[in-house]
């Protein structure tokens, strides 16, 4: 018997609603920018969320990262072109920057693949450290400016700095240095008089201590890292009044700033919210 043209229209109206509901509940695609302590908190806290389907991207810096509770992707995208294509190939929907405050170029390339691609993003921002009674910090641009600000008589150096960044004090080979870093540097441009302390934070005030009377430092040279995670080699400098060579910030590109991995689950569940998930 052939259907009049009601319940054909109301079948419609059916199926168009079925197919709305099935694109609403779809999860809200995530890319996270991550190698920190935060990007591993939303990690956790959006592990399991029904409303969220996230992915972390690490740069691939370290051969055995921190095991991680949602799906991990290791390597560049290849400057702002493989960032756009990427962001359009996994169908993302949203992107939180959870890169170290010292990753200027990544932010950088999210703030100009989301503008061109027109997707929201936050940044998580670390506030920085604040220098307090009893601080010795001498601010310097970079790297380079902190080899040249140890001075001309060789000192007992500790470099709390990634492996990346040590071969600007071989400009400086006067100096012993002891590097605390998460892998073995590469041995070429290395400063000749160097011990490498191989470590993953966090580490407490009193080992921090330990650490820098045992080696007899006389000078420590830091990034502004801020949060609680390295914080104690700070406090132990304080507390043995040694004098911290600390390089600034660079510029950082951001999107909406937040500063936690709470804040950025909120702001995905408005964002979720708004797109009736
Ligand atoms: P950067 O200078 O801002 O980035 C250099 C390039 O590395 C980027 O252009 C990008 O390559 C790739 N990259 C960086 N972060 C990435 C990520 N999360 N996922 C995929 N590719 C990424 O960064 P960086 O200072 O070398 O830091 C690298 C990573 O280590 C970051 O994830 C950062 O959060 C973490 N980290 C850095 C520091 C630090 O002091 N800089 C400290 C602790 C942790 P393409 O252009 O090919 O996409």
């Amino acid at each position: 018997m052939p259907s009049s043209p009601i319940p054909m229209m109301d079948s419609q109206r059916r199926g168009v609603q079925v197919a709305r509901s099935a694109v609403t509940t779809m999860p809200l695609r995530l890319l996270i920018l991550g190698g920190t302590t935060e990007a591993s908190a939303l990690a956790r806290l959006l592990a399991g969320d029904p409303r969220v389907d996230p992915i972390l991207s690490l740069a691939g810096r370290t051969a055995t990262p921190a095991p991680q509770p949602i799906k991990t992707r290791s390597g560049g995208f290849g400057g702002i072109d493989g960032l756009v294509r990427y962001l359009r190939d996994e169908k993302i929907d949203a992107v939180i920057d959870a890169t170290h405050p010292y990753a200027d170029q990544m932010s950088a390339h999210a703030v100009s693949a989301c503008a061109a691609t027109g997707l929201p993003l936050t940044s998580i921002v670390r506030g920085a450290w604040r220098q307090v009674a009893g601080d010795r910090w001498q601010d310097v641009p970079d790297t380079d400016a902190a080899a040249r600000a140890l001075g001309p008589a060789p000192r007992r150096v500790f470099l709390s700095l990634g492996r990346q960044e040590l071969h600007a004090f071989g400009a400086a080979p006067q100096h012993h240095y002891i590097a605390r870093v998460i892998e073995a540097p590469a041995h070429a441009d290395l400063p000749p008089d160097l011990k490498v302390i191989q470590a993953r934070g966090p580490f407490d005030l009193a080992a921090e201590t330990r650490l820098l009377s045992d080696e007899k430092i006389e000078v420590m040279v830091s990034k502004n890292a801020g949060g609680p995670a390295t914080y104690a080699k700070i406090e132990a400098a304080r507390a043995l009044g040694l004098p911290v060579i600390m390089i600034a910030r660079p510029h950082k590109p951001a999107g909406h700033v937040i500063a936690t991995a709470e804040e950025a689950t909120a702001w995905l569940h408005d964002e979720a919210s708004r797109r009736g998930v």
